[in-house]
């Protein structure tokens, strides 16, 4: 790993040049690759060899992108997968047993939630919660075959941050794994190996894209149990495409800049909101006012794009606040160029009881904004005249 910047490695990390002497990476769009006689694909299949066969199992364009997540989250191997999901099922598929336990914080993306509430029962792999704030009773909650502890930070959608170091260090006293998912941070403002962390993941359709165009995932960590992932993966075959591994790495090159004024613009609209008398409570990272704002302090390098509001008059107020954004749009992604606003209780998290957002802090009046790269006078215009 060289000394360069994460700017310069995010540009500067590039497969070496073709005999056309390309500038900007190429596109390799083929499934498979050719032997030169017997004797190379008796050992390319006997991985004597580190090269690409199968495109379901590496891809140059895939393995560049790989690398650069790595160099940017300080790991020592990754594999990309087609979607978020797809590296957060395969990840804890490779990984565990039936009859292991999981330790998660109750505050997570909601099909994540649905995988282990609704799927994983059937493998025997159960799962208990436990709450953002309450990680001094965490340990209460290890059991005999508990394999791994599982958080995100900030969480989606309530933007709680989670001490990362705490957690690490829990992990290590008890022999489980870490595995955090960073999407919301991105590797610009938070590298949670640095705390412990075993396994990063990412859904790379959010910051890494970062233009709404593309669905990836990313998992990244100990070359040990990226191996396991990968001889999962390689098999089961929810392998990123080369196109949209070009696509990301691509989207890597400007990763830093984009963070950045995501991160100004978000600061700026929730100290805007934090004085609107027409809302109940705003959360940003990177307000005082945030419960865990030293926390944040300590481990990121910004509150990254999404701030979390109440509108005040409940379920009928905010039905009228999204009939009336007119720039901003309503749709379920985020950390895109475009700001989106979303409803969590009737979109994201729509799966979890009542009971269930209320724990996690789901209110029916909760917005949540992803803050794009419009103008902010645009950005904070347009809320303020959907707040009436
Ligand atoms: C979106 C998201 C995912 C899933 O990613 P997809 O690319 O949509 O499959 C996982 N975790 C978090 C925190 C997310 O926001």
């Amino acid at each position: 790993m060289n000394n360069q910047k994460f700017e310069t490695k995010a540009i500067r990390n590039q497969l070496e040049r073709t005999q056309y002497l390309e500038h900007s990476v190429p596109l390799y769009l083929t499934s498979s690759y050719v032997f030169e006689d017997a004797e190379d694909m008796r050992a390319s299949f006997a991985e004597e060899k580190d090269r690409n066969i199968y495109s379901r199992y590496s891809n140059p364009n895939t393995s560049e992108f790989v690398d650069k997540v790595c160099q940017m989250e300080r790991a020592e191997a990754g594999f990309a997968f087609a979607s978020g999901m797809a590296a957060v099922f395969s990840t804890f598929a490779a990984l565990l047993e039936s009859g292991d336990h999981i330790l998660s914080s109750r505050s997570i993306f909601g099909s994540t939630h649905s995988l282990f509430t609704n799927f994983f029962p059937k493998w025997n792999i159960e799962t208990s919660f436990f709450e953002v704030d309450g990680l001094d009773e965490i340990e209460n909650h290890i059991q005999e075959n508990t394999r791994l502890i599982y958080v995100e930070s900030p969480t989606n959608p309530g933007v709680d941050i989670i001490d990362l170091e705490v957690l690490g260090n829990i992990a290590k006293r008890h022999g489980l794994l870490f595995i955090v998912d960073n999407c919301f941070a991105s590797p610009y403002l938070q590298q949670p190996i640095q705390f412990g962390a075993d396994l990063v993941i990412h859904s790379g359709t959010k910051l890494m894209d970062g233009q709404g165009r593309v669905l990836a995932g990313v998992t990244v960590g100990s070359a040990e149990l990226v191996d396991k992932i990968y001889r999962f993966a390689r098999i089961t075959g929810p392998t990123l495409s080369p196109f949209n591994a070009w696509i990301l790495s691509k989207s890597l090159e400007t990763l830093a800049m984009r963070v950045d004024r995501h991160c100004e613009n978000a600061l700026q609209l929730a100290q805007y909101l934090e004085n609107h008398p027409k809302v109940n409570w705003v959360k940003y990272p990177m307000l005082p006012s945030h419960p865990n704002y030293e926390i944040a302090k300590k481990q990121m390098k910004a509150g990254g794009s999404v701030v979390a509001f109440e509108v005040r008059g409940g379920l009928e107020a905010g039905r009228r606040f999204f009939d009336s954004v007119t720039l901003l749009t309503l749709s379920a992604n985020l950390g895109d160029t475009r700001s989106i606003v979303t409803h969590p209780a009737s979109t994201t998290h729509s799966k979890l009881s009542e009971a269930e957002r209320l724990q996690v802090g789901i209110t029916d009046g909760m917005v949540r904004v992803s803050v794009g790269l419009e103008h902010i006078e645009d950005i904070v215009g347009d809320i303020a005249q959907a707040l009436g």
